[in-house]
């Protein structure tokens, strides 16, 4: 018996796509026409290493409208007898309805677990009914895109809690992006530092012209907050596209010092929404500061991938022991910053500006690269048997095998037993193994962890 997990959701939302999706055929009829699937159907459903039965609750929504809530609270009671995990699909673009509300207050008050997905989240369009999802009080919604197969790696690890994973995924399941597409798009490269670090002469230096001001005031105007631009790169004489995201774009006007710092982290988090890739610019003649790697370590939080440029380098007192000093002090300030890439560029000469978008866009790269699992798990095997998981209490940690989830920042998922009592140490190593032997160099990685019952 495979354990049911049973799609819920308001006619429309995208219950059906989501369930051809998960049995990988097409087997429902899909539709615009709110309700064109009538009966209640099951599937088998593969995703990653989890098989389950899936469930598509449908048919409610039959002729009178009326009725409409009263024969769904009865389906759905009917199907949640026997279900593991209920998925309650809201559509993102639509935003909520007082049906999906309802809903919801049906699920609150169930026994089985219920997690919230946002469908219809592909690109950006969803981001509003995301958050408005917050207020099911079902948890953190996952957003999804039933059509584009975007966020499966996500379901997957939502899931993950609730049913056993019963084998290793044989091959490569995952979010059917296309890759190549994805690596040929403008990259989404934002500018980050604290004032007066030179972003707006970067900016400028790229575009050529003298589009945004810069002045020795800190926080001088600039309007635009995305700014397309080609760069070619001089070895290959390659063009290609870059969308810069221009961070103190939302200011008017000089403003006193100390809110600009504030606001400098405040544009960096804004910014980092919309980038792929964030470069921290540091100011040569000031060196590290605090705020400094408070933003660095928000950028790699969000999962998005860093490169560090010490600015002004025209200027530099003693280069070398500057960048040393700056190295170490990275290191000393923020574990997660070591393999960061760290450049010397001026903006005013051009130096190190090429290095710089060649170093961008083949870490875009690597955040987005995917390990096939065979390749993954020979990497694994040797790394455990290099160094074996300790034993607390005389019994072993199993690790049976690890699969990546998603890529964009790269997730990856760990099984195996008593998993709750693996060291950090030993996450550490693991993670700093898939950095250096599987090219994740530089990028933000996820671990999770999943024991076997
Ligand atoms: P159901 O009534 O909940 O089963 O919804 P369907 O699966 O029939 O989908 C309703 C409509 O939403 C169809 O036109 C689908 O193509 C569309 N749809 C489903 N998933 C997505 C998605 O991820 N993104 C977008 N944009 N449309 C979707
Ligand atoms: P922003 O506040 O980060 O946008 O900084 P700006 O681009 O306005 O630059 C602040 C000041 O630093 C200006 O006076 C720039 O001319 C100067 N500056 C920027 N980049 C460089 C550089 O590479 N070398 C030198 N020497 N000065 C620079």
């Amino acid at each position: 018996m495979l354990p049911q997990v049973i799609i819920i959701g308001r006619p429309n939302v995208g219950k059906s796509t989501l369930f051809n999706r998960l049995v990988g055929k097409k087997l429902a009829l899909v539709d615009d026409q709110p309700g064109v699937t009538r009966d209640r159907r099951f599937g088998d459903a593969h995703l990653l290493g989890l098989d389950f039965t899936i469930v598509d609750t449908a048919g409610w929504e039959d002729d009178e409208a009326e009725t409409l809530p009263g024969r769904m609270r009865q389906q759905t009671e009917a199907s949640l007898a026997t279900a593991d995990v209920a998925l309650m699909v809201i559509d993102a673009r639509a935003g909520l309805t007082p049906l999906d509300e309802e809903i919801a207050q049906w699920l609150r008050a169930s026994p089985v677990p219920v997690i919230l997905l946002a469908n219809k989240a592909e690109g950006r369009a969803g981001e509003s009914g995301l958050l408005e999802s917050y207020a099911l009080g079902l948890g953190d919604p996952v957003a999804i895109s039933a059509e584009h197969g975007e966020g499966m790696g996500d379901l997957f690890e939502s899931l993950l809690p609730h049913l056993e994973p019963l084998q290793p995924p044989e091959e490569d399941e995952f979010e059917e992006e296309d890759e190549e597409a994805l690596l040929r798009a403008p990259l989404k490269l934002a500018i980050v530092g604290r004032p007066n670090a030179g972003k707006s002469t970067l900016i400028n230096r790229f575009l050529g012209e003298d589009r945004l001001l810069t002045g020795p005031e800190a926080g001088i105007t600039r309007d635009s907050i995305a700014i397309d631009w080609h760069w070619t790169d001089p070895k290959t004489d390659e063009v290609r596209e870059v969308r810069l995201i221009d961070t103190a774009g939302m200011r008017k006007k000089a403003q006193v010092t100390e809110k600009l710092e504030r606001m400098a982290v405040a544009d960096a988090r804004h910014a980092i929404d919309f980038a792929e890739v964030v470069v921290l610019l540091l100011d040569a003649t000031r060196g590290l500061e605090h705020q400094d790697l408070k933003i660095a370590s928000m950028v790699l939080e969000e999962g998005r991938a860093l490169m560090i440029a010490i600015n002004k380098w025209d200027v530099a007192e003693d280069a070398s022991s500057l960048f040393n000093g700056i190295r170490t002090a990275l290191g000393d300030g923020l574990a997660q910053v070591r393999g960061v890439p760290l450049l010397a560029v001026s903006a005013r000469t051009g130096k190190g500006l090429d290095e710089m978008m060649a170093s961008a866009f083949s870490i875009r790269e690597a955040w987005s690269r995917r390990v096939p699992t065979a390749g993954l798990n020979r990497w694994f095997d040797d790394a455990l048997a290099a160094n074996p998981p300790p034993a607390p209490g005389g019994k072993r940690i199993k690790l049976r095998y690890i699969t990546q989830a998603k890529t964009r920042p790269p997730g990856f998922v760990l099984f195996g037993t008593r998993l709750d009592l693996l060291p950090e140490s030993y996450k550490r190593y693991l993670i700093n193994g898939i950095r250096r032997e599987l090219g994740f160099e530089a990028v933000p990685i996820r671990l999770n962890l999943r024991s076997a019952k």
